[in-house]
């Protein structure tokens, strides 16, 4: 009897499972089906890349992006579009002019861009001046060189040497590679750093920039072949001191131009440089938008995807990260084509302010979900189901990582199915680090990332001046928006929640775990 009962239940979850089934499959068919002949994730990608500029945080490229983000969002039908404050972030910097030329013993214009947040050369014109080579390798040696800078051009000796590149830029992931990923095991948590940062000579040196007042830095960055890869060099707090002018050269100009100065040839650079700040809104903002949820009993439940929309401004920020950002717009998009009503409500946030610290979503879980600092949590935390994050670069989506989380696995397995086909069925239990999903990790929310072929991703455009358009692949975006479709679907239709670790202890203040 007690036989005869099990493989009757047995049977009926088996029917109900295949039902279900059945009904996913030509959902996720008609998804991919969108996805592939109507997509518009290039046209996405160009309004956030070509149209919008450089999208460094707070800065007029950023709101343009997010304007045209929030807009289009309500332009398909999606409900509480805003763009939504999260807190105090500072000053807004833009570059508004940038000649480095080098006038003696030659000409020749060179590849430079300012660092983000650093000031102009002095007078407004263009300036000719000599050049101050650097060598010093502490405090002591850098006082040599104290009052002698003021007006001059300034650089610091470096040792490194140009490599020719014998691999390829880009690459996907090897059969072997995955299966690695797969097999791998459950990580150690991350050893907590405390913020208060060791002293080092770089913030020496900038501190005596700012007493001695060169008119221009010269600066070199990792990268080769007129690829610079250039962040920020001054401050972006209200108040902080304006740093001196400070330009990223590409390696062969920085290298040629040490050479000839150290050999003792006269060298003269023609510059001009001017930057702007913007200080009349402080504030930092993500974009978001809403898919309400149609079952009453679990409408106040949220399946949350996002990316960050906040770049670098050397280029447009195409692989790092309008590409995350158009491939989650368009995942939303796909869904509302194929008119879908989810039972739970689905959220889309783009975030600001991820290349200074992941501000935007630190401050949206701190502001809405939970502190990590103490753990308090609010009602709004129980009710997150998952959140999914894309943030690696145009590569398509090889898997899932599980970010520790364990019981995860069964679910995106069966999710992950009918996805084989076009390359992503790994599943790891590994973390990856470095982007927003670990705001939502933090709190003991299910946050992930997906596995994406690298491409060119650290060799050539991340935070570089080759972040454009052109290096995004639109069959690599097409195929991840319509998995992130799936996942969405899936997460919003399942009776229950995607299960929870443990929920993390408080960290306390001023400590944090990424
Ligand atoms: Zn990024």
């Amino acid at each position: 009897m007690k036989k005869l009962l099990l493989i009757t239940a047995c049977q009926i979850s088996l029917t109900l499972l295949f039902a279900q089934k059945e009904g996913d499959e030509a959902i996720i068919n008609k998804m991919k089906d969108e996805g592939q002949k109507n997509s518009q994730v290039m046209d996405i990608a160009f309004y956030l890349t070509d149209v919008s500029g450089p999208r460094l945080t707070a800065s007029p490229g950023f709101m343009n992006a997010a304007t045209w983000a929030k807009n289009k969002l309500q332009s398909w039908g999606l409900k509480n579009a805003a763009i939504e404050p999260w807190g105090d972030f500072g000053r807004g910097w833009q570059q508004e002019r940038c000649y480095v030329a080098m006038i003696k013993p030659y000409y020749v214009p060179l590849v430079a861009q300012p660092k983000a947040w650093t000031g102009s050369t002095p007078g407004n014109k263009i300036m000719n001046a000599g050049i101050v080579l650097i060598r010093a390798k502490d405090s002591a040696e850098l006082m040599q060189y104290s009052g002698k800078l003021k007006d001059k051009i300034v650089m610091v000796f470096s040792n490194d040497t140009l490599k020719p590149g014998f691999k390829a830029d880009a690459n996907r992931y090897t059969d072997e590679g995955l299966e690695k990923m797969a097999k791998a095991e459950t990580q150690k948590p991350g050893v907590m750093r405390t913020i208060q940062g060791r002293r080092t000579f770089g913030s020496t040196l900038n501190n005596f920039y700012l007493q001695e007042k060169p008119a221009l830095i010269l600066s070199t960055s990792r990268g080769n072949e007129g690829t610079i890869f250039v962040q920020g060099g001054g401050q972006f707090t209200k108040d902080a001191p304006e740093a001196p002018a400070n330009v990223v050269l590409s390696s062969d100009d920085y290298l040629r131009i040490q050479r000839l100065v150290a050999a003792g040839i006269p060298v003269e650079l023609e510059t001009e440089v001017k930057t702007k700040f913007f200080d009349k809104d402080l504030k930092g903002y993500n974009v978001i938008a809403e898919i309400p949820g149609t079952d009453p009993k679990l409408k106040d439940e949220v399946v949350m995807i996002g990316g960050h929309l906040d770049s670098w401004h050397g280029a447009t920020g195409a692989t790092d990260n309008a590409a995350g950002c158009s491939v989650m717009m368009e995942a939303i998009r796909i869904l509302k084509a194929t008119n879908f009503q989810p039972r739970r409500t689905i959220r889309i946030v783009l975030w600001g302010g991820e290349e200074q610290g992941l501000f935007g979503s630190r401050n949206y879980v701190k502001m809405h979900l939970a502190d990590p600092a103490t753990m308090q949590l609010q009602p709004a935390h129980q009710k997150i189901s998952a959140y999914y994050n894309l943030d690696n670069g145009t590569g398509k989506i090889r898997g899932v990582y599980l970010q520790g989380n364990e019981k995860a696995r069964p679910v995106f397995t069966q999710w992950l199915a009918p996805f084989k086909e076009v390359g992503a069925s790994t599943i790891t239990i590994s973390n990856t680090g470095g982007t927003d999903h670990l705001s939502f990790d933090a709190v003991g929310i299910p946050g992930f990332q997906f596995i994406q072929d690298e491409i060119e991703y650290d060799t050539r455009t991340h935070h570089s001046n080759m972040d454009t358009y052109d290096h995004l692949i639109p069959d690599d975006l097409k195929q991840a928006a319509t998995i992130v479709a799936a996942f969405v679907y899936n997460t919003a239709q399942r009776d229950e929640m995607i299960p929870r670790k443990e929920l993390p202890k408080a960290r306390g203040e001023g400590v944090r775990g990424f």
